[in-house]
Order: C-alpha cells, then structure tokens, then sequence
C-alpha cells in the first residue's frame, strides 16, 4: 500500500498505454494475485476482481487466435482489413492485421507498429 493509501495511483491508464504503443511497447497488465494478464488498461482483473494490477510489457510475438475482414467499415475507413485476437501467452491483445498479412488461425505473427482507429486512437498493427 502507499502512503497516501491510494491503491490504484499506479495503474495503467489509456493514454499511456497510446503512448508506450506508438513508441513500441505493447504494454499489459499482470495481476498480482492470480496471475492473468490483459493487453490493455483495466482497472480491475478480469478474472478475480483484484485492483492492484502491475503495468508488465507483453511480448511482441504472438498466434493469431481468431481473426475476421471488417467488409463493412466505421465512417472515414475502407472496408476489407482484417482484425485479430492474438494470443501473447497469457494476454490477448486486438489487433490489425497488415494488408499483406496472409496469417490465419495458429499462425505466427509480430507485432509492428499501429495503425489509427476510428477516433484517431492508435491500434496495435500485426504482421
Ligand atoms: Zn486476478
């Protein structure tokens, strides 16, 4: 605990996980008790409900554990780019898939650099 008895003063928050992000480092957090990790900010485990999370970096290789084509995309996109869930270990994390990524199911795959969002928030790129 610290001395101002602030227990979630250290935890992750969305615009340093945008900045560490565009910078190369996807971050995660671990939790302290049950040891689940999440790629992006929480405020809570997901799995046990602790708040105390740890900012952790992931790995940056990755399987791809399942994976689509947006045909039909948000205002201000073309449509047909892929998005997947990779699978980091313990952490899965949403991401693009490049356009010349031709990874499926079980395949390997790194992570790249970002692409932006719909709102111009950055998202992880893998290729
Ligand atoms: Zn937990």
């Amino acid at each position: 605990m610290t001395a101002s008895g602030d227990e979630t003063g250290d935890l992750l928050r969305y615009d340093e996980w945008a900045a560490a992000l565009e910078d190369g480092d996807l971050r995660g957090q671990r939790c302290p008790d049950c040891g689940h990790e999440t790629a992006a900010p929480k405020a809570a485990c997901g799995r046990c409900g602790a708040r105390d999370l740890e900012t952790v970096s992931l790995p940056t290789e990755g399987t791809v554990y399942t994976e689509t084509t947006v045909a039909v995309a948000p205002e201000g996109f073309d449509g047909g780019y892929r998005v997947a869930v990779v699978d980091l270990g313990e952490a899965r994390v949403l991401a693009r898939l490049a356009d010349d990524c031709e990874a499926g199911i079980g395949d390997p795959v790194e992570f790249s650099g970002t692409v932006s969002g719909p709102n111009g928030e950055p998202a992880p790129l893998f290729d």
